[in-house]
């Protein structure tokens, strides 16, 4: 092709013309291809997660466990003989682990791709949930929106990944339920988000006191206070650590006249013996 006014040339001359690379610039960054990629697991180039790694990931999510022995603050929800019985979680896997680096790469930095691993894998303990705790299909509640995401205006990752389940039998007609919480903005803007303890300021307080300034970062909208009552709801969010976020909501849910059946959760943090200070408030 010599012809200087050939059409493929046009096109060359197109492709790398400033407002051309401009142009595939803005197209590869919302395709998230502008990232530069590697395997969030073992960099490994060109893929977000090889195979290697996406195989591991469905290793370590395979046999969702009940994991709210080592979250302290879930509230007690019953007694059977001489032992209390708290609200049950179901975590996919434990955080830590190529799990949580997979999750960071997914919340943090909007590899969406990777849903493609973590939806089938919250998937996973959501319908063990499903089939353990609850008895008709159940309102499937996300605590709340990061503030990170929403100020970015970007995806939300829990409910982008139920919604991923959405139309899958596993999910036994539960659905994702929207609307019912909201934060006020004041909480938001302070910070007090729910998302399991990660943010820094909240080591230091007692489990008590975090469960009132998060009971506080949530309300029910009036959808909610119309759909709740009688409702069972499964909640499900992506880390389990103390569990006083959860805690704060099923208060509010249980208030609002919802029947809290358990949570599902993306990945359980093992709690470190003896080294967090929140630990050991008396509480239990
Ligand atoms: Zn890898």
């Amino acid at each position: 092709m010599v012809r200087g006014s050939s059409w493929r040339d046009h096109l060359d001359r197109a492709w790398f013309s400033r407002p051309g690379v401009r142009t595939r610039e803005a197209v590869a960054a919302a395709a998230g291809l502008l990232t530069p990629s590697w395997c969030v697991g073992c960099g490994a180039e060109e893929t977000d997660l090889c195979e290697e790694c996406a195989y591991d990931v469905r290793l370590l999510t395979r046999d969702p466990y009940r994991a709210e022995a080592a979250a302290p603050a879930l509230p007690v929800v019953g007694q059977t003989e001489d032992q209390l019985r708290v609200l049950p979680v179901i975590a996919a896997g434990t955080y830590g682990t190529l799990l949580s680096r997979v999750m960071l790469g997914f919340k943090d930095h909007e590899r969406i791709p990777l849903d493609r691993v973590l939806a089938p894998a919250l998937g996973r303990a959501v319908e063990a949930a499903l089939s353990q705790l609850c008895t008709e299909a159940p309102l499937i509640l996300v605590p709340a929106t990061s503030l990170k995401a929403r100020m970015r205006r970007s995806h939300d990752p829990v409910p982008h990944l139920v919604r991923r389940m959405e139309g899958r039998s596993a999910l036994r007609g539960a659905q994702l339920a929207e609307g019912m919480l909201a934060q006020p903005p004041r909480a938001a803007a302070v910070g007090m988000l729910p998302g399991g303890g990660r943010q820094k300021g909240q080591k230091g307080r007692s489990l008590a006191d975090r469960r009132r300034r998060l009971t506080g970062a949530f309300r029910v909208t009036d959808r909610g206070r119309e759909e709740l009552p009688g409702r069972e709801v499964l909640l499900v969010d992506d880390v389990l650590t103390t569990g006083a976020t959860i805690h704060a909501l099923y208060e509010l849910l249980t208030e609002a006249g919802a029947e809290v059946r358990g949570a599902a959760v993306m990945a359980a943090a093992e709690v470190p013996r003896g080294g967090d200070a929140s630990q050991g408030s008396g509480l239990e």
